[in-house]
């Protein structure tokens, strides 16, 4: 993968950046006059960050989400055939660390709203030691609803479908321009997609100062497969816990779940018909979903030789194509906690490559986000101080306090909620 802003590395911004220009002058009660909020990337971090400045007047934010669907690695597979099967293909649990007033104030939001609720872990298997001592959280009806919570609370306007291609950050205001080439004048544009993504896919006049892409060029992801089995009819997985970690830290198979038990808990009436994997980090990652799918399979059929053999295995949304699996005859292996008691009965294999999957390398001293110039800023959990939720939320906790405190009269957010 190239990076578009090559070309630009050599390049100086003309100025230092001068925190005086983007402060915002006290602005009237019309709505032309609000400053100009354009956050880009619909997933937690911007949820969070638009949470965060809702209740201010002064703003009106935009959001740019280039996929269909709010929530970015927060994400929800739903079956295209299979009535009420889904699987969160990235984030699956929240596990809270931190306890500041932000982080207080989320959680209760989204616990409050019934989004969230707690996570009983010991159904999950090979965990880190010391984990049942944390307070963990399931989204009970996908983690893409926490994103869409989030963002519904906020009243952006949020546009889908919408990719930033370019930002020109030389004048007043920023202009940002979208792959279709329509261009859109902003006060402040906020980046919350990973950083490596930003320099891969956006284009910056002028372009970003050597030394500052030095830094950003140290933020790593790793790259991740993850695979998804709806099973239909009455198939019931039979099953000893919710999820597990691999026991062994080469195993191809790094953690797996089935959905229904993680949601719903193991003595739901419900069947348990959705299994998750995820794979070892860098696993394959330039195969495309497509090529990478037949070796996945092969991993899940020497583990779980039982839950797959001769199972019809369709492949929706990358082929047309469906095929009938022989049985395997491998050995099972140690993750061997799953098996299957009832016939076998056809099945959608969904497979997902996480490009930028999760932080392997944050960026280095943050406080929270990057400032590009005046009206630029870079957040997102590769600045928190952990790559996850809790990381988002800090994140975008310390940029919403940046943000507020650029306008007139205001120190930060905890003591002038306009409520
Ligand atoms: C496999 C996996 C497992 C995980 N497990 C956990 C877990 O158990 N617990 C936990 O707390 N965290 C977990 N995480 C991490 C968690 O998902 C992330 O920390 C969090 O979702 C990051 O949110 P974000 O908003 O910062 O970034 P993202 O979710 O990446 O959001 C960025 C958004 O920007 C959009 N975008 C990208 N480029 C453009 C563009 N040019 N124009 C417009 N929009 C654009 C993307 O579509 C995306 O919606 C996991 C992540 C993965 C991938």
């Amino acid at each position: 993968m190239e990076s578009q802003n090559l070309e630009n590395e050599d390049a100086e911004l003309e100025d230092p950046p001068n925190i005086d220009n983007l402060r915002i002058k006290k602005k009237e009660e019309s709505e032309s006059e609000r400053m100009k909020v354009l956050v880009v990337g619909g997933g937690l971090s911007g949820g969070m960050l638009s949470y965060f400045l809702k209740s201010k007047k002064h703003f009106k934010i935009t959001c740019w989400e280039k996929s269909r669907g709010l929530g970015g690695r927060a994400a929800t597979k739903r079956s295209s055939t299979i009535s009420g099967c889904q699987a969160d293909t990235g984030l699956q649990y929240l596990t809270r660390y931190e306890k500041s007033a932000r982080h207080d104030e989320i959680y209760k939001f989204l616990f409050d709203k019934g989004v969230i609720s707690k996570l009983d872990v010991t159904n999950i298997a090979n965990m880190k030691p010391g984990s049942e001592k944390m307070q963990h959280f399931k989204a009970i009806n996908g983690t893409n609803t926490i994103a869409k919570t989030l963002w519904e609370e906020t009243n952006a306007e949020v546009i889908k479908l919408q990719k930033l291609k370019s930002l020109d950050y030389s004048q007043d205001q920023v202009v940002a321009e979208n792959e279709q080439g329509e261009k859109e004048n902003f006060d402040l544009v906020v980046l919350t997609i990973p950083p490596p993504q930003i320099t891969r896919d956006i284009s910056f006049t002028p372009p970003i100062e050597k030394k500052v892409q030095e830094t950003i060029d140290q933020v790593k992801f790793s790259a991740r497969f993850a695979l998804v089995y709806f099973f239909g009819g009455d198939y019931d997985i039979d099953s000893r816990v919710a999820a597990s970690y691999a026991a062994n830290r080469d195993d191809a198979i790094v953690y797996w779940n089935i959905d229904e038990a993680k949601r719903f808990g193991m003595d739901t009436e419900k069947n348990f018909r959705t299994t998750m994997f995820h794979f070892k980090k860098e696993l394959y990652k330039d195969l495309t979903p497509a090529e990478a799918l037949p070796k996945l399979q092969e991993h899940v059929a020497k583990s779980f030789p039982k839950l797959i053999s001769g199972v019809a295995i369709k492949v929706p949304k990358y082929t047309n194509l469906v095929k009938f699996l022989e049985p395997y005859q491998t050995a099972r292996l140690n993750l061997g906690l799953l098996s299957h008691h009832s016939s076998p009965t056809p099945a959608e294999a969904v497979p997902h490559r996480w490009l930028f999957s999760q932080v392997d390398q944050k960026y280095p001293d943050s406080q929270g986000f990057l400032s590009l110039g005046d009206r630029v800023i870079i957040c997102g959990d590769s600045f928190g101080t952990r790559g996850n939720f809790d990381g988002c939320l800090e994140s975008a906790s310390q940029t919403a306090d940046h943000i507020l405190s650029l306008l007139p009269n205001t120190s930060t957010f905890n003591d002038k909620t306009e409520k």
